[in-house]
């Protein structure tokens, strides 16, 4: 079962909700692999702490004009959605950062005067925590094309029939591109006026993209019901609650794992992960 643990806000602890389940998933005995897809900022390493291999560089193409081949006809810059190309009267200029690596211009261009050179976006290493798979992709400083690293970085995983991933925070590309073929999205949220906010957005884009969902609150303050009444007006389960307290919060910080520190947060990702069982049963 692939499992995106998403947000659609930042600092929700959606992190914390992924090695968590992770580590559970593990002492359960089945076997587990966590991508984290987090890549501008991945921090699940803190957490669990892995063995890993060698960095390997992403890269993605770009074109490179021979401009004495080029004879200036505007088709390379008129196909790109992305204003990556432009045609001047004496010369046709690239903007590499602006390049999604669509390939229409050196697939439209009349004279072959396009190649391709490699443009690196980060590095992928692969290893373990324990019995856990691990993935960790890391985007090269200044770089803004993020959906082709998460993809290798969800490419990494062979054979585990537990996956987690760990998305970016929000629902743009790269939360899309983290989410795409997910079996179901484990949305975090908190009970706050902007985390309910930002919520309603991961649930539409997990609609949007045909992924049945399920709310984690963290932080969850008793008498406190934001998050209840928005799911149940949205017919979304609620499928595990982690307290706000501050001996749990001092955990995290310090890069502990609350299922190892709380007997009762431990239970409740045990009852989360039987819900997962069923679900995949049911599915
Ligand atoms: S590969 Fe695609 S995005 Fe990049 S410059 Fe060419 S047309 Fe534009
Ligand atoms: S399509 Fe080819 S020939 Fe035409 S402007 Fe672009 S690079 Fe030059």
């Amino acid at each position: 079962m692939r499992i995106a643990v998403a947000s659609g806000k930042g600092g929700t602890g959606k992190t914390t909700v992924a090695v968590n389940l992770a580590v559970t998933v593990a002492r359960s005995g089945r076997q587990v692999h966590l991508c984290d897809c987090d890549v501008e900022e991945p921090n699940a390493a803190i957490y669990l702490d892995p063995q890993l291999g060698p960095a390997v560089p992403v890269s993605t193409p770009i074109p490179v004009v021979d401009n004495d081949l080029c004879n200036h006809c505007g088709q390379c810059a008129a196909i790109c959605e992305f204003n990556a190309i432009a045609c001047l009267p004496r010369q046709t200029l690239v903007f590499p950062d602006l390049c999604h690596s669509c390939s229409g211009c050196w697939l439209v261009c009349p004279e072959q005067a396009i190649t391709q050179a490699d443009r690196v976006l980060g590095e992928v290493s692969v290893g373990s925590a324990g019995s856990i798979g691990f993935t960790q992709g890391v985007l090269r400083i200044g770089e803004t094309v993020v959906p082709p690293l998460i993809h290798t970085v969800k490419a990494t995983v062979r054979g585990a029939p537990w996956v987690i991933l760990d998305a970016p925070p929000g629902t743009t590309c790269p939360a899309v591109e983290a989410l795409r073929g997910a079996d179901f999205a484990l949305l975090v949220t908190e009970p706050t006026p902007f985390g309910l906010h930002d919520l309603d957005l991961a649930v539409k884009l997990a609609r949007g993209l045909d992924i049945p969902c399920g709310i984690v609150e963290n932080r969850a303050i008793p008498g406190r019901d934001i998050v209840d009444r928005y799911c149940a007006e949205m017919d979304l389960p609620v499928l595990a609650r982690i307290p706000f307290t501050r001996d749990l919060a001092a955990v995290g910080s310090e890069g502990g794992l609350l299922v190892d520190a709380d007997a009762d947060v431990a239970a409740a990702f045990t009852q989360l992960l039987d819900e997962l069982v069923g679900l995949e049963a049911r599915a």
